[in-house]
């Protein structure tokens, strides 16, 4: 078991991790090259949906769906014991279709979410707007799930550092692990500007950045960033209810209403290296995306817009546990399109292992050195 963790990264997979080695008693220390989570976990949508993942299926959904079990019961305790709100809602949402080539993409995600025992409903664009009334009239037909669900990643991570403050855990900002400590086959600490850092146990949770540590140690691990550009709209509370998703592949755009009246519109997905900006071409997607399923959205005022890098690894499921060769090195990147969602599950399955406890899902399916798996995504 390892009594001191160093964790690499302070979003919300290297906050969750230490969350969980905390609840065990385990001393952790969390290091952050820049402010603790304003990267990807600051950026991201948090919408919780087991839509895409059925898609894959096998062990990719059970991880996911894993996650989303232990989210009320998870987002609750933080609340209670930081006394900041993650906003967990139970939204519901639309897959919406303009033409027939989007419906059978749906009856498509129909059949896979059958095969996992989850049932939506077919609406028709009466019933659409019944529910939602500043749709578009265009609409064919719209598929409600209830099932899906948002958290407010800002939120959360913000009660997530509340919670490790107060159980002293130390954290440790603006200070980036530049190398590895290594002893034989063991990686006994890491180095940063400050000095050494010595530990028993070494977690990677650096998200997009994690490519240039696994260099480090000779590590060939894909493990590159996908940049995702968003537009937040500020409305009237209550303007739009459930979580809407729209149009294929580069068409796709999406729409998660805050209780406060924001709806964020996400998002583009592009390989454009560390260049986290957002371009005219990005955002004129996203507006005409969400005018086209919302028109009145034309009028309202856009608050913010801004770019976040996803994690990218192999074949989007991401990577988890031990490293292979490298005693006291485990690894949790690679989330992808899923990383808020698989936050809760990563942190409890990092911390089992770091303690030496069976984790509660096989983690092999999750292995630095795997085959590629049939590819996750948005
Ligand atoms: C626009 C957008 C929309 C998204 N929407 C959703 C969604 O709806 N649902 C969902 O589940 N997921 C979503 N995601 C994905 C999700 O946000 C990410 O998968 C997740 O936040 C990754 O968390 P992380 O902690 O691994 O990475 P990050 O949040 O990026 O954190 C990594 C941290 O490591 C630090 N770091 C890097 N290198 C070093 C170093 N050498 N030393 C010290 N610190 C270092 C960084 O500064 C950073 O703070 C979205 C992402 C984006 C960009």
């Amino acid at each position: 078991m390892g009594s001191r963790v160093i964790i690499i990264g302070g979003g919300v997979m290297g906050l969750s991790i230490a969350e969980n080695c905390l609840r065990r008693g385990m001393e952790a220390v969390v290091l952050d090259k820049g402010p603790f989570a304003r990267e990807a976990s600051w950026a991201g949508a948090g919408y919780l949906d087991l839509r895409s993942a059925s898609g894959v299926g096998g062990a990719f959904f059970a991880l996911c769906k894993k996650s989303y079990d232990l989210y009320p019961e998870w987002t609750a305790r933080l609340k209670k014991d930081s006394g900041v709100d993650p906003e967990l809602l139970d939204s519901g949402s639309l897959d919406l279709a303009f033409n027939d080539e989007e419906e059978t993409a749906i009856h498509r995600m129909e059949a896979n979410l059958k095969t996992f025992g989850f049932s939506g409903q077919w609406l028709s664009p009466a019933q659409a707007a019944q529910i939602e009334p500043s749709l578009s009239p265009k609409v064919k037909s719209a598929f409600y799930l209830k099932e899906t669900r948002q958290v407010r990643s800002p939120r959360l991570t913000r009660a997530l550092l509340q919670v490790l403050q107060k159980g002293k855990v130390q954290l440790r900002e603006l200070e980036p692990v530049d190398d590895f400590l290594i002893k034989g086959r063991q990686v006994i600490g890491v180095r940063t500007p400050k000095g050494v850092l010595e530990g028993d146990a070494v977690v990677v949770a650096s998200g997009a950045w994690s490519g240039s540590l696994a260099e480090k140690l000779d590590l060939h691990l894909q493990a590159k960033p996908f940049r995702g550009q968003v537009v937040m709209f500020r409305t009237k509370p209550g303007t739009l209810r459930h979580i809407l998703f729209s149009g294929l592949q580069k068409a796709f755009t999406y729409l998660v209403p805050r209780l406060d009246g924001h709806i964020f519109v996400g998002s583009t997905l592009e390989d454009a290296g560390f260049e986290k900006i957002t371009t005219p071409e990005g955002m004129e997607k996203l507006k005409s995306g969400a005018a086209k399923v919302l028109p009145g959205l034309s009028q309202q005022l856009i608050e913010d817009t801004w770019a976040g890098l996803r994690p990218g690894s192999l074949d989007g499921w991401p990577y988890l546990g031990r490293v292979p060769g490298k005693d006291g090195l485990y690894w949790a990147t690679g989330h992808f399109t899923h990383g808020i969602l698989l936050s809760a599950v990563t942190g409890q399955l990092l911390a089992q292992a770091l303690a030496g406890e069976r984790p509660s899902l096989d983690l092999m399916p999750f292995a630095l050195d795997r085959s590629p798996h049939a590819a996750a995504g948005i």
